[in-house]
């Protein structure tokens, strides 16, 4: 008799043979491969949490907030603090992780066919998200030092006019914030076709001192929506709580896709409860962000290539076999992400002593 399999199953087309998002999830000492917050959540923020958490139990027999109003005036309150933009509850939209608020938009602005672009390297979900609501992909172009200028974004989004479009600053493999001016001159092309601009600012809290957010673009821009989650800096990966700041009429927009009270209360909660210590967490934002900059310095003298990073991760090449060196770190007990670029590899800034743990194993590996 022969199992039962997924290929049995009268399952959609474009799903047939098709592999899920499968970062490996192993159990080693410094798992550096996500781009989490490797410090544990502070415990006073931990107390926090279960009081806020505790007190939402008692009324879990209810729905809960539709429009989780608390949360998102706690959200621009935040996001207004944190990049000088002026920012108000109706411009805000949250979901379960920016996994959902990007499957949201999509939703609402790409479909059936309709197209969505973004420029590899970059987050490998982006292709996913469009394939789950039935839009075709396209995959823009990058210098060959993986940086993009106005000019070039600009000139790709005239030629396809896709109808979403999206930018990642800092990007996710490579690290890079991206100029405004590039946005304001992708935003500027995005005008002249439906589209709608996307900058998914995940690791925004980590970018260089002076670079701005493009939360500071808003402003008269109907078309640009600015994701962020409490995945990375906030430590609540966990948490699943991902948001984003765009015109009122987008988020008005969004509720027509969401599924009813989408946002538990015991989520709902959670995040309140973080957001009211958002000063404390952001002392750990800048520790790893020492970590994330001894890292660049300590590569470069090591003769390997990082690139330039305002995020909370360093992506590297100079390596002759990346898979090896990935392998040696693991039998080191340090577990970080090769991401199929030849000769490179990325590794999240985690706490000093993992830092450490992590170079000393490289070195060993280099010096072998
Ligand atoms: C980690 C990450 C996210 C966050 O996803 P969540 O669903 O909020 O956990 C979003 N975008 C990029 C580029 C990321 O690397």
């Amino acid at each position: 008799m022969t199992e039962p399999q997924l290929t049995d199953l009268p399952l959609r087309e474009e799903l047939r043979g098709q592999e899920p998002y499968g970062a490996p999830q192993l159990s080693v000492p410094a798992m550096l491969n996500v781009n989490e917050t490797t410090y544990q959540v502070p415990s006073d923020v931990v107390d926090a949490i279960a009081k806020e958490v505790r007190a939402a139990a008692e009324t879990l027999n209810r729905y809960p907030d539709r429009e989780f109003a608390t949360l998102r005036t706690k959200l621009a309150d935040y996001l207004s603090r944190e990049s000088g933009a002026l920012l108000t509850a109706e411009q805000i939209w949250a979901g379960n992780g920016s996994n959902e608020v990007m499957q949201h938009i999509l939703q609402a602005f790409a479909g059936p066919g309709r197209s969505v672009m973004s420029f590899p390297p970059t987050y490998s979900m982006y292709p996913l998200y469009a394939r789950g609501v039935y839009s075709s992909y396209i995959a823009g172009t990058r210098s060959p030092d993986f940086t993009q200028s106005a000019a070039d974004v600009a000139a790709q989004i005239r030629q396809h006019r896709p109808h979403v479009v999206i930018l990642c600053s800092p990007n996710n493999p490579t690290g890079t914030a991206l100029d405004l001016e590039v946005v304001e001159a992708a935003y500027q092309a995005a005008l002249e076709s439906e589209t709608m601009l996307i900058v998914d600012e995940a690791y925004g809290e980590f970018r260089q001192p002076g670079t701005p957010s493009a939360l500071t673009l808003l402003e008269g821009r109907q078309r640009l929506i600015v994701t962020r989650t409490m995945s990375k800096a906030f430590a609540l990966a966990g948490g699943r709580l991902g948001y984003l700041a765009a015109a009122p009429e987008v988020t008005d927009a969004l509720r027509l896709v969401r599924l009813p009270y989408h946002l538990s209360a015991v989520t709902q909660a959670a995040a309140c409860a973080a957001l009211d210590h958002a000063e404390h967490l952001m002392a750990n934002v800048e520790r790893i962000k020492v970590q994330r900059d001894r890292i660049v310095a300590e590569l470069t003298t090591m003769g390997l290539t990082p690139h330039p990073s305002d995020a909370n991760f360093v992506f590297f090449g100079g390596l002759e076999n990346a898979a090896e060196a990935w392998q040696h770190l693991l039998d080191d007990g340090i577990l970080i992400r090769e991401v199929g670029i030849e000769g490179h590899l990325r590794v999240t800034a985690g706490t000093e002593a993992e830092t450490t743990e992590f170079l000393n194993s490289l070195q060993n590996y280099l010096n072998r």
